[in-house]
Formats: structure tokens, sequence, C-alpha cells
């Protein structure tokens, strides 16, 4: 039988996961659907109730119903626990396992396609929000030498550092406390849609840095030009978005597709 899988947000038709999962099914010889779904701003409960009720399997969930997702599951893996939020739902027998396959995708994109290490180097995340929350256990798990969380609004950074204290060397400061260069600088703010740089100093691009902007577009983002400019090389956030697709697919049928050819045709669509 079919497996019907979906991805639910708010707004939704922008969302590139009904093409990647299409793809990856293809490949891998699935049988399964994925379609959009726009749940209302006060229905997202009621909405995954109702897919539940016609056989859906699975669902991906996209801003802003991340928090809500981790809510409603009634287990959670261990970087779903972490990160607090939750990008990925199973359904099975009237459970709703919660996952988040965001910081997996980051890595995955980083390590694998990239070819950059993380083990071992001195990495500066910019952002405290829902997608540095998202992807700091998977980064700490590579066992980087020091991991900067660096936040416009200082206090939200120093809560993360001290709630992942104990899987790393990991601390916290001010964009403007930054006067060191880094071997990883990711971008995890949302500045890059508005157009805006996060206020670092070009300091923290030396010669070798790989600069690293989660947002993804046709055109570098502002952060990658300014990354660029000083030296560091620069790759955007689509190979993530595809990478946590991946995952969440290998989660759901037990088959990891191939990613590099799914990313070249979501690239040249861009
Ligand atoms: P949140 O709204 O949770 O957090 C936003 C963060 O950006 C906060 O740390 C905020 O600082 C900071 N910020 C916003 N504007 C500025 C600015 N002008 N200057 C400096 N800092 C700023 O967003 P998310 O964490 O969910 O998402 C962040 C980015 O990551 C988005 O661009 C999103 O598209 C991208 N993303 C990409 C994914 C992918 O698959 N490629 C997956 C997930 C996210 P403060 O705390 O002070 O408000």
């Amino acid at each position: 039988m079919t497996g019907r899988y979906v991805v639910i947000g708010n707004p939704i038709a922008h969302s590139k996961s009904p093409e990647i999962h299409a793809r990856f099914a293809a490949q891998t010889c699935q049988d399964m659907a994925y379609e959009r779904v726009l749940a209302p701003l006060d229905g997202f409960e009621q909405t995954v109730r109702s897919l539940i009720g016609q056989g859906v399997k699975g669902a991906n969930v996209t801003v802003p119903f991340k928090l809500e997702a981790y809510a409603l599951a009634t287990s959670h893996t261990e970087r779903a626990q972490a990160a607090g939020a939750v990008n990925t739902l199973t359904f099975s027998e009237g459970a709703i396992v919660g996952d988040n396959t965001d910081g997996i995708g980051l890595v995955n994109d980083i390590v694998r396609n990239a070819g950059t290490e993380i083990s071992g180097k001195k990495v500066l995340l910019l952002g405290a929000g829902g997608a540095t929350r998202g992807v700091l256990l998977p980064l700490l798990q590579q066992r980087p030498a020091a991991l900067v969380i660096a936040n416009r609004t200082v206090s939200k950074a120093d809560d993360l550092a001290r709630q992942f204290a104990s899987q790393g060397n990991v601390r916290s400061c001010s964009f403007e406390a930054l006067q060191e260069s880094f071997d990883i600088v990711i971008n995890a703010t949302s500045a890059s849609l508005n157009a805006d740089l996060p206020p670092v100093a070009p300091v923290v691009f030396g010669k070798d840095t790989f600069a690293y902007d989660m947002m993804y577009g046709a055109e570098p983002t502002i952060f990658m030009r300014f990354a660029a400019q000083h030296g560091a090389a620069v790759r955007d956030g689509l190979g993530m978005l595809v990478e946590q697709a991946a995952e969440a697919f290998f989660g759901w049928r037990g088959v990891r597709p191939e990613t590099a050819p799914v990313y070249a045709e979501l690239r040249a669509a861009l």
C-alpha cells in the first residue's frame, strides 16, 4: 500500500520537501506519496490527528510548528530531546515519535559534501534561535576543539552554552566580543532573510575558514559575500535542507537515498 507522508507548515507553498521526497522515492523505488499541508496557526494538533486518522505515516514539520510538534510527540529521539524541537514525526500504532534531523543534515553537508572535518576544529555558531538549538548536539558530537555561540541577545547564547556544557567545550559571547579567527563559521541567524549581516568583525574569518549560511537561494547570501571578501570558502544551506530530508526519509523507509543528484537538480532549479 502506498505510504502517505506530508510536510506541515504555515505558510507551506514555498516548501521544497515534496520535490525532494518525490525524487528520493523514485530513486529508491519506494511506493510513497508526499504532499504539502497548510495547518491553521491555531490548528496544528487537530491537523496532525486528522492526518493520522487518514492513515498518514509520517510528517515533516516546518515553521512555525516545530515546538508544537515536540509537545505533541509521545516519545523523542535523543537529538530531538536536545533540540527541544521536532521537524520529523512518525506515526505508528498510536505512538507519535518526534525526531530532529536538522543538525545531522548540517553535519552531513559540511563533513561529507563539503569535505570539511568538524572534529578538532574551532567552530563559531552565530545565532541562538531554533536552528542553533537544533544543530548543537550533532555538532558537539563531532568533537570540535571549541564551539562558541554568539548572539545579538547574549542571554540566549548563555542559556544554550549552559545547557550543552556537558556535551563538549562550548561557550557563549556577544558578536562584539569576537576578536579571533575560527576554522568554521556557521550563520544560524535569520539576518540573511532581510539581507542583513550579523555584526561580526572580519577577524573571525582566517584564510582557511569555511563559512556556512543556513539560508540558501539562487545568489550567494550577504553573509556568504562578506565571508568570501575576507578570504573564507563559502557554502549555503541547500545541502542541509536535502540532507535533513534524507535522514527523515531513512527514518521512515529504512532506505538511504543518494543526495548528490537531488541537490544538483534543486540547485539548477533555484
Ligand atoms: P529564529 O527566529 O528561532 O532565530 C533567529 C536568530 O537570528 C536569533 O538568534 C536572532 O537573534 C537572530 N537574528 C535575527 N535577525 C538578526 C539580525 N539582523 N542580526 C543579528 N542576529 C539576528 O530562527 P531559526 O533559528 O529557526 O532560523 C535561523 C535561520 O536558519 C533561518 O534563516 C532559517 O531559514 C535557517 N534554517 C535553515 C535550514 C536548512 O535546512 N537550510 C533549517 C533550519 C533553519 P535574537 O535572539 O537576538 O533575536
